[in-house]
């Protein structure tokens, strides 16, 4: 078993997750860079991290679905043989539509890549971390966003309404294992310039929102990754349950 601690970042190929995972190797973390279906991407990634005398390793997987969850941790197991943080960062938007409009079918993969699978890698990892199981501690990062407060009207609620799951996810489990050695906090990014947006069908707009940032900018995914990476720390060690807005004043 290695001694240096295990960090595991769902969507880690591409975006926020990309700059998490390059940071926590360059600041000594083994890093489980897990992607869905971007391979060339994560394994970029990987290769940065190594070229920079760190460690990591791809892991593929959806955590839209309890199969491609119980591989990943069995990956993640199988290589490391531990599980010090994680960072639930996978996520999804749709095209914008009104709640009138939106179908069971996109609801559904919202809510189970979004919610469910940001629950089940927490259970998984709790398991894997509480000191009640056996674990040594460790640190939970949930990625919401400034969404899940002002609703996306218009565009896309029910991704609103998934991170706002999250976050009353986060201050029960934070409050559920804090005496096991496991801290749960969550980052609200704000508008942030990766590819999402350009999934969601508006490839221009965190350009577009400029203006309407108290900062007059979007953030970049490493400034986000920098208050996750600070989350995971010991720096944040009395720090549990909090949330964190990362949104240039929005
Ligand atoms: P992104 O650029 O679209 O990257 C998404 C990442 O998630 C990719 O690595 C992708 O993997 C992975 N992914 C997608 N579905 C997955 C699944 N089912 N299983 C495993 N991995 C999956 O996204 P981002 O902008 O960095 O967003 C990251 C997080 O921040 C999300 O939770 C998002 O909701 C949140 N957020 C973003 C913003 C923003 O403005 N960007 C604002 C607020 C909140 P592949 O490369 O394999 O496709």
């Amino acid at each position: 078993m290695s001694e240096a601690r295990v960090l595991l970042v769902t969507g880690g190929s591409r975006g926020i997750g990309a700059s998490v995972c390059r940071l926590a190797g360059a600041a000594g973390w083994q890093v489980a860079v897990n992607y869905v279906s971007n391979a060339a991407a994560a394994e970029a990634v990987v290769d940065d991290i190594r070229a920079g005398g760190g460690s990591a390793v791809t892991v593929q997987g959806d955590v839209g679905s309890e199969l491609g969850l119980a591989s990943i941790f069995s990956a993640v197991d199988g290589t490391f043989g531990r599980l010090d943080g994680l960072v639930n960062n996978a996520g999804i938007i749709g095209l914008p539509q009104r709640v009138d409009e939106i179908s069971s079918e996109r609801l559904e993969r919202m809510f189970a890549v979004n919610v469910i699978g940001s629950f089940r890698a927490a259970q998984e990892a709790v398991r894997r971390m509480s000191t009640r199981h056996g674990g040594r501690g460790g640190a939970i990062v949930n990625i919401s966003s400034m969404a899940a407060l002002i609703g996306a009207a218009g565009q896309y609620v029910d991704y609103a309404a998934s991170k706002g799951a999250i976050e009353s996810f986060t201050v029960g489990l934070a409050r559920e294992v804090a005496a096991e050695g496991v801290r749960v906090n969550l980052v609200r990014p704000g508008i942030i310039d990766t590819d999402i947006h350009a999934s969601g069908g508006l490839p221009d707009r965190a350009r577009e929102m400029a203006a309407s940032i108290p900062m007059q900018r979007p953030g970049t995914a490493d400034e986000v990754a920098d208050a996750i990476l600070y989350l995971l720390s010991d720096a944040a060690s009395y720090v549990t349950g909090a949330a964190l807005n990362v949104s240039g004043g929005r």
